[in-house]
């Protein structure tokens, strides 16, 4: 679904990315984990062609992501986005949230995307929020609009990054259980965490980044808890 090949990036002189390469099948959860700073966010942006990349190629079922190409609008509906702070629309309802980009984007009519949008957010725990505006809403109630907001867009694939990193602790089970959902349904998730027990219990592969380069991949049996590398192990201490 997604190929990530040999992919570098610099900004001006400090090369952020480099080298990196992996593969994420259709269905599969691959989690990335690394400290600040080591490159995630930037590989979740070029896989969503926010960013553009100096060497390398990336590829969704087979297309390559070219963010120099007019069409990328197309590349962006086809992979969703769930970011860490959620960025919604202040000052529309979590319906009109969710509806605004299969009406704008896709150009479906406004009664089947009303009842789509209804739909996924009584699927993500909010039927009774469709008119609230997202500053009544708690952070993991944010969170939970944007994650409906992604499906709406009915995605080959979604990236999170951090999801629950801007979450007061006792709001991160409820988005995790929504993550959990919809991997449990097939969609393929590249997720970016520090929360190991979800990469533990959900990731079919998790990755581990640091300076720009994959340091080390596997299941997250492999990784997690019996990690090869001692660059991982230290990172695995610090963290847990
Ligand atoms: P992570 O998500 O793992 O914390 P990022 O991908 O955000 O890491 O950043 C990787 C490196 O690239 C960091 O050194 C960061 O300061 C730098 N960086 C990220 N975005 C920019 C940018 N727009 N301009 C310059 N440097 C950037
Ligand atoms: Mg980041």
């Amino acid at each position: 679904m997604i190929q990530v090949q040999d992919i570098h990036k610099s900004f001006g002189k400090l090369k952020v990315i480099k080298g990196v390469s992996f593969d994420v099948n259709k269905g599969e959860v691959v989690c990335i984990i690394g400290p600040s700073g080591s490159g995630k966010s930037t590989i979740l942006r070029c896989i969503n062609g926010l960013e553009t990349y100096q060497r390398g190629a990336i590829l969704i079922e087979g297309a390559k992501v070219d963010p120099a190409d007019r069409s990328i609008t197309s590349i962006r509906t086809q992979v969703s986005m769930v970011f860490q702070r959620f960025n919604l629309f202040p000052h529309r309802t979590a319906l009109e949230n969710v509806m605004e980009g299969p009406v704008f984007v896709k150009k479906v009519s406004r009664t089947e995307a009303r009842d789509e949008a209804a739909e996924l957010l009584d699927k993500v725990g909010l039927g009774d929020k469709l008119g609230a505006y997202p500053g009544k809403l708690s952070g993991g109630q944010q969170q939970r609009v944007a994650i409906a907001r992604a499906l709406a867009m009915n995605p080959k694939a979604i990236l999170f990054d951090e999801p629950t990193s801007a979450l007061d602790p006792e709001l991160v089970g409820e988005v995790l259980a929504v993550m959990r959902d919809v991997a449990a349904e097939g969609m393929t998730m590249v997720v970016v965490t520090h929360e190991m027990e979800f990469a533990r219990a959900v990731a079919d592969r998790v990755l581990f980044l640091e300076g720009g380069a994959i340091v080390e991949q596997g299941s997250p049996q492999e990784v997690l808890r019996n990690p090869q590398h001692p660059r991982t192990q230290d990172f695995l201490h610090r963290v847990i």
